[in-house]
């Protein structure tokens, strides 16, 4: 009997059903070098595997059809980067060769709901038609409430939600050519707000980033520039939606039946979004703006966040949008500083 253990999977409910039903906790992994806890037998994970692929795949030779366990990474992220070969770990799990039999072929099911392509739509009617109300079925399913879609989208939300303590520090830069007051190294006055990825004119948030190089880099400075520097430490704790790796994140067994293929859909829309978010815009071109605005404030009308975190195109590192943060109250400034762009190098310099 093969034993698979908590390491093997990203899926937090899958690691948390390997901890109810852990057989040892000593015992090594057959499968991954991470830091095992507890061990399983590996059929006991047979149920949520089939339902997966019952619910995900077809067995066969079709369009974009590859080895199951391929697919299954591909699509859901399950199996950790410790494990040696998910197609081993996957055959042990299933036990059964007319399933798989390490390497047998599926393809994926039709989705019948695409949001991506519906998201792809709606980027053009606020653009190009409706601002205000749009026709989109994206809106009229997913952001409608008591419908399935919103129902499983608000599931996402908190499975893709931080929580960030109090004492975390944030970076924020401004160009300028002196040390700024701190009261102008928080959120702006509405009246000054321009458009942004995640707000409109007049509508001001607090963008920040985690590293200081990020922040520098995301105010565009040219060569040199002098850039006023801040670290902010929360005051509150917080949260945000994490939007840099929502397929990593997302945790595929919690779903049931049709609420899977829907979950799958709005992590394609959420991946491609993130994108989105993560791209800057030229200024005269904001109304290209207006989708991820539109998105952004979707998110704040839920009320379960305080903000939205995405990757920075310009070093990967990350950066996160607060909505409402009255300065004072979310945040102390704990240093500020000087700094310059390097003409040489494009490094930023202390001055
Ligand atoms: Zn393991």
């Amino acid at each position: 009997m093969t034993k698979c253990c908590n390491t093997c999977f990203t899926d937090s409910e899958l690691r948390r059903k390997i901890r109810t039903d852990s057989i040892s906790e000593d015992s090594d992994c057959d499968f991954c070098t991470g830091e095992t806890e507890v061990t399983v037998n590996c059929e006991s994970l047979k149920y949520d595997f089939e339902f997966l692929i019952d619910t995900l795949f077809v067995k066969g030779e079709g369009e974009n059809s590859d080895d199951l366990s391929i697919l299954i990474q591909n699509k859901l992220l399950v199996f950790s980067d410790n494990v040696a070969s998910p197609s081993d770990l996957l055959k042990n799990i299933l036990n059964d060769e007319r399933i798989y039999d390490g390497s047998t072929r599926y393809y994926p099911r039709m989705m019948e709901v695409e949001f991506s392509s519906y998201w792809t739509e709606l980027r053009q009617e606020l653009v190009e038609k409706n601002r205000f109300f749009p026709q989109n079925r994206l809106f009229t399913s997913l952001f409608r409430d008591q419908s399935t879609e919103n129902r499983v989208f608000i599931e996402l939300v908190g499975q893709l939600t931080d929580s960030i303590p109090i004492g975390s520090n944030f970076c924020r830069a401004r160009i300028a050519n002196n040390i700024l007051d701190d009261d102008q190294m928080g959120k702006p006055p509405k009246k000054l707000a321009t458009d942004g990825r995640a707000n409109p004119v007049g509508i001001a948030y607090l963008y920040t980033s985690e590293e200081i190089r990020t922040s520098v880099s995301e105010v565009r400075p040219s060569i040199g520039n002098t850039i006023c520097v801040a670290t902010l430490s929360s005051l509150l704790k917080l949260r945000v939606i994490d939007l840099t790796a929502p397929r990593r994140k997302f945790n595929p067994t919690t779903f049931e039946d049709k609420e899977l293929v829907i979950a799958l859909s709005i992590v394609d829309m959420l991946e491609q979004l993130s994108m989105e978010l993560s791209k800057p815009i030229a200024q005269d071109r904001t109304l290209n703006y207006l989708p991820t605005q539109f998105f952004c404030e979707f998110i704040k009308s839920l009320d379960l966040v305080d903000g939205v975190k995405f990757s920075s195109s310009f070093d990967g590192q990350n950066n996160i949008v607060f909505f409402e943060p009255n300065n004072s109250n979310y945040f102390s400034i704990t240093d500020k500083k000087l700094a310059r762009i390097d003409a040489t190098q494009h490094t930023i310099v202390d001055i």
